[in-house]
C-alpha cells in the first residue's frame, strides 16, 4: 500500500516516507497480516496496572518520534513540530498505518487541545505546552461535558470567576476521558452568566494536579474506568491561562471541536471488532458457508468498504488544506452504526462462547466486551442524533432547529440545576 501511494511523492516526500518506514520498523510493532486489532483505541479496556504500563509505554514511543523529527508533521518549528504541510503527514500516516502504534492516549492533546492551542494560544502558552504535549511528557483532557450539558455544551454551568490576577473555578464536569491520568486539562466555563449561553463562555488551560480538583473514574459496563468525573472547588486558575478571549470560549469550543470530529472521523478508535475478525470468526465456526451468516457479512464488507472510501475522502480533504465539512458526520455517523452491527454480528456467530468464557482465557471476553464497547461510538464526539441534525440540515437543506435560547441571558434559561431555582 505504502509502496503504491509513494508513486505521487516528490524527492522530499520520498525522502521523509523512508525515514518514517526505517523509524516505525525499529521502534513499532507491524500489524500482523490477519490482525484482528485495529491498533491502538483511547478507550481500549486495562486494568491499573496495565494502565501504567501502556502510558510507561506510549510516553517511550512518543520521546523518541519527537527526537527523530517525526512527531508533529504540520505543527510549527518554532514549537518542536516539523513545519510540513498536510501531504506529508498524508505520508507519515500512510506509513504509520501499518504498525501498531500505542499513541491512543495522546489522541486528545495531539489531536484537539494542540490545535486549538496552536490556533489560538498566546506565544507564551505554545512555548509553555506545545513541546511537552508533543513530545509526549505532558498527558492532556477535555473539560466540556458535564452532567446536563453534552449535546448543548453551551448550556454547562461550571463558574469562574475573576478574583484579580486569578480565576476561581466551581462545578463539575464527567466523561472526561483520561482525566485520571492527565497533566492538563482544556476547560470550558461560564465567566458571565447574564449573556446569553454562547457568549459568556471562556477557554481556560487547567493544570490537572491543582488543589480544588478532584477526579473520580467511572466505571463502564465493559468493565473499564477509562473516563472520569472532574469536581472544581474554589480551584485557582491563572488569568494567563485563558485560551483566546475572556467571554469568546464558544469560538474556542467550535475549534476545538471541529478538531475532535476529524480525530474521531480519522479513526481515534472504540476497540471492538472489524471485518477481518468476523470473516475469520465465521471460519472458525464453520459458518462462513451459512447463507445468512454470508449475507450479513456482505452487508459489512460493503459498508466497511464505503467506511474506507469516506475516509480517504476526508484525508483528501485535509491534504487539500480544507477543515472536512459534514462528511465529517457522515462518517462519524455510518461508523458507529458498523461498530454496533459488526459487534452484533460478531456476537450472534460466536454464540454462547461469546458471553461464557473460562476464566484462563485471556481474550474470551471480546465478543463480549465488543458489544458493550460500540454504543460508545454513537455518543463521543456528538451522538448520532446530533450528526443527523447536521446532516439534515447541511447536507439536505432542511431548516435548523429552533433555537429559542439563543438570546435569553444564561440567568434567565431554565436549565440544568436552575430549573430548582
Ligand atoms: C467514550 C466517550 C468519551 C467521552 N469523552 C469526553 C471527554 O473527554 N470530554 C468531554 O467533555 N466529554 C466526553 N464525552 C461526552 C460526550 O461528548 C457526550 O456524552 C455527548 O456529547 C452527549 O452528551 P450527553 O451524554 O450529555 O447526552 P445528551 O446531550 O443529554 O443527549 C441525550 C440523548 O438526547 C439526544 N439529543 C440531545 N440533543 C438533541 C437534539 N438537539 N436533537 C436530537 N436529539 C438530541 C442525544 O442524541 C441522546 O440520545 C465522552 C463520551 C463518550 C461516550
Amino acid at each position: 500500500m505504502a509502496d503504491q501511494t509513494a508513486v505521487d511523492d516528490t524527492t522530499d516526500q520520498t525522502e521523509l516516507r523512508m525515514r518514517a518506514r526505517r523509524f516505525l520498523d525499529t521502534n513499532a510493532r507491524r500489524k500482523r497480516a490477519r490482525d484482528d486489532d485495529d491498533g491502538e483505541g483511547l478507550f481500549d479496556e486495562v486494568d491499573a496496572v496495565g494502565e501504567q504500563e501502556r502510558i510507561a509505554e506510549a510516553k517511550a514511543f512518543q520521546g523518541k518520534l519527537f527526537d527523530a523529527h517525526l512527531a508533529g508533521i504540520t505543527w510549527p518549528r518554532e514549537h518542536g513540530g516539523c513545519g510540513l504541510g498536510t501531504a506529508e503527514a498524508e505520508v507519515f500516516n500512510e506509513e504509520a498505518a501499518a504498525f501498531e502504534l500505542p499513541t491512543g492516549i495522546f489522541l486528545i492533546g495531539h489531536g484537539m487541545c494542540g490545535p486549538t492551542l496552536l490556533a489560538l494560544g498566546t506565544e507564551e502558552q505554545k512555548h509553555r505546552y506545545i513541546p511537552p504535549m508533543l513530545r509526549g511528557d505532558e498527558i492532556w483532557c477535555q473539560l466540556f461535558s458535564e452532567p446536563e450539558a453534552g449535546s448543548d455544551v453551551a448550556s454547562l454551568q461550571t463558574r469562574a470567576v475573576r478574583d484579580g490576577d486569578e480565576w476561581v473555578v466551581d462545578g463539575q464536569k464527567v466523561w472526561t476521558s483520561g482525566a485520571h491520568y492527565s497533566d492538563f486539562g482544556m476547560l470550558i466555563a461560564r465567566t458571565d452568566p447574564d449573556v446569553p449561553k454562547h457568549q459568556g463562555l471562556t477557554m481556560f488551560i487547567v493544570d490537572m494536579r491543582s488543589p480544588g480538583i478532584e477526579t473520580r473514574p467511572l466505571r463502564q459496563i465493559t468493565g473499564g474506568a477509562n473516563f472520569n468525573e472532574v469536581f472544581f472547588t474554589d480551584a485557582h486558575v491563572p488569568h494567563a491561562n485563558v485560551v483566546g478571549t475572556v467571554n469568546e470560549g464558544w469560538r474556542a469550543a467550535i475549534t476545538m471541536l471541529m478538531n475532535e470530529r476529524m480525530a474521531v472521523a480519522q479513526g481515534g478508535g472504540m476497540g471492538g471488532a472489524n471485518i477481518r475478525s468476523v470473516i475469520r470468526l465465521a471460519r472458525e465456526r464453520n459458518l462462513d458457508h451459512d447463507p445468512l451468516v454470508r449475507q450479513q457479512i456482505a452487508d459489512l464488507w460493503i459498508r466497511t468498504t464505503i467506511m474506507r472510501y469516506i475516509g480517504i475522502r476526508l484525508r483528501e480533504a485535509v491534504k487539500a488544506g480544507r477543515v472536512p465539512g459534514p462528511e465529517g458526520s457522515i462518517a462519524k455517523l455510518a461508523g458507529a452504526q458498523l461498530g454496533k452491527d459488526l459487534a452484533n454480528v460478531a456476537l450472534a456467530i460466536a454464540g454462547p462462547q461469546g458471553q461464557a468464557w473460562s476464566a484462563g482465557d485471556p481474550t474470551g471476553n471480546r465478543w463480549a466486551t465488543a458489544l458493550l464497547a460500540a454504543p460508545a461510538g454513537a455518543i463521543a464526539g456528538g451522538t448520532d442524533q446530533i450528526q443527523r441534525n447536521i446532516i439534515g440540515e447541511r447536507v439536505l437543506g432542511l431548516p435548523r432547529e429552533p433555537q429559542t435560547d439563543r438570546t435569553v441571558p444564561f440567568r434567565d434559561l431554565l436549565v440544568g440545576t436552575q430549573q430548582a431555582s
